[in-house]
């Protein structure tokens, strides 16, 4: 029996179609997704930021996919007019205690040989953001914002152009693997059952990646050849401004340190995200979150805004906004980490291998938006 296509591509969120786009250079490429249209789960529900690098292990794929990720990413937008402001990004010491936290992300920033990173005196931060309570603040003017919705689509429209066949409305539910490849089973939106067989299998599901890598054989917790592909599910909701003053309160994002002398990639690895911060989205638009909630490993990705996280997202944003109070603030989106969560409390990486005739693509969240053209350069590099 021959194959259908070379390569198939599972999700078109910004990972699954930076994947594609590439692999179509080197043979037939069909990318399948459940959703209706490219980009609708974790690539259209998070922050927009390009990060430049700081926050991650040195040498870690988080690391090295992220700086590289950020440069081809505003040389994708600038070429394709993809909407993205440099707004370079504050990292600030809110207390005088925080300042051994600071001292951190900036070695940590030195270590990862980030760009555009700028101590600043006092009056030049506040300056820059005079609204802000802080006790000291670096800049890393190599951090800019992304239009995600615009970038999702020109990422298909280049794959369209390269050749990319996309099914959308299509769930992929079962893979067996053969001496050729896999045999994907298939359902439509309408039930209707189908099969696809394909030379490699590129797993780019998301959330929905533990799931595929079962059906493909491999085990939730690993085994001797190959690496666990469980994921837990971390929530991230925001909360918007009331006011049209307020909306405007900083003009680019404002990262308070971890509170005291916790080190950032450990209060990351432990509570599952960067710590309750001001984001500014494409329009100039400032919001407070995400936070960081662990779900159960199966829960379902509702997408609804709840009002209930108000005391808390008032309190972390008081710590910068003395003056904020609880009208102020109104539910913004939820988003869904997909997390890798090691055993040993280690922040975790994103998860990226090869086993034969099948790529998996694990634990892709933050900084996955950054990330994902140099992650799709992993995955060809991976399959040359
Ligand atoms: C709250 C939050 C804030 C974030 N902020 C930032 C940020 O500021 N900067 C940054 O760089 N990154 C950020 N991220 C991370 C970034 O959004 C993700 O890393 C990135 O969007 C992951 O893209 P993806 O293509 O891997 O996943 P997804 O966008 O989730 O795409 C996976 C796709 O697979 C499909 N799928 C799943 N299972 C199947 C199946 N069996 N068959 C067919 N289709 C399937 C899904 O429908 C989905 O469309 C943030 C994430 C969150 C949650």
């Amino acid at each position: 029996m021959t194959v259908d296509v070379a390569y198939a591509v599972v999700g078109a969120g910004v990972v699954g179609l930076a994947v594609a786009e590439r692999l179509a250079a080197h043979g037939p490429v069909m990318l399948i997704e459940r959703r209706e249209a490219c980009a609708r789960e974790t690539s259209a529900h998070n922050t927009g930021i390009v990060h430049a690098g700081m926050f991650y292990e040195t040498g870690s794929l988080k690391h090295r996919l992220c700086i590289e990720g950020a440069r081809l990413l505003h040389e994708w937008c600038d070429a394709r007019v993809v909407p993205l402001r440099r707004t370079g990004k504050l990292i600030v010491a809110v207390e005088p205690a925080d300042l051994d936290g600071l001292e951190r992300v900036w070695a940590r920033a030195e270590a990862n040989g980030v760009p555009g990173m700028r101590r600043l005196a006092p009056t030049e931060a506040r300056a820059m953001e005079p609204a802000i309570r802080f006790a000291e603040a670096i800049a890393c003017d190599a951090s800019s914002v992304v239009d995600q919705a615009a970038y999702g689509r020109s990422l298909e429209s280049a794959a369209r152009t390269a050749g990319v066949l996309i099914a959308y409305h299509h769930t992929v539910t079962g893979a067996e693997p053969d001496a050729e490849g896999f045999t994907l089973a298939l359902r439509d939106a309408g039930g209707a059952a189908s099969t696809l067989r394909c030379a490699m299998l590129v797993n780019a599901a998301g959330h929905g990646a533990p799931q595929l890598a079962q059906a493909a054989g491999y085990p939730l917790d690993g085994d001797a050849r190959t690496p666990a592909v469980r994921q837990r599910v971390n929530r991230g909701r925001y909360y918007n401004f009331a006011t049209p003053d307020l909306a405007r309160v900083v003009s680019r994002p404002v990262y308070p340190v971890p509170p005291g002398s916790a080190d950032v990639q450990r209060h990351q690895a432990s509570a599952g995200g960067l710590g309750l911060h001001l984001s500014v989205d494409i329009d100039g638009v400032a919001h407070l979150g995400p936070d960081t909630t662990w779900l159960p490993d199966d829960a379902p990705l509702d997408y609804r805004a709840e009002d209930d996280a108000r005391e808390a997202f008032l309190a972390a944003g008081r710590r910068l906004i003395p003056g904020l109070q609880s009208d102020d603030l109104v539910p913004g989106q939820v988003g869904y980490r997909p997390k890798l969560a090691p055993a040993d409390g280690t922040p975790p990486d994103f998860s990226i291998w090869r086993d034969r005739a099948y790529v998996h693509l694990g634990g892709i969240e933050s900084p996955g938006l950054t990330a994902s053209l140099a992650i799709a350069r992993h995955v060809e590099a991976l399959l040359s």
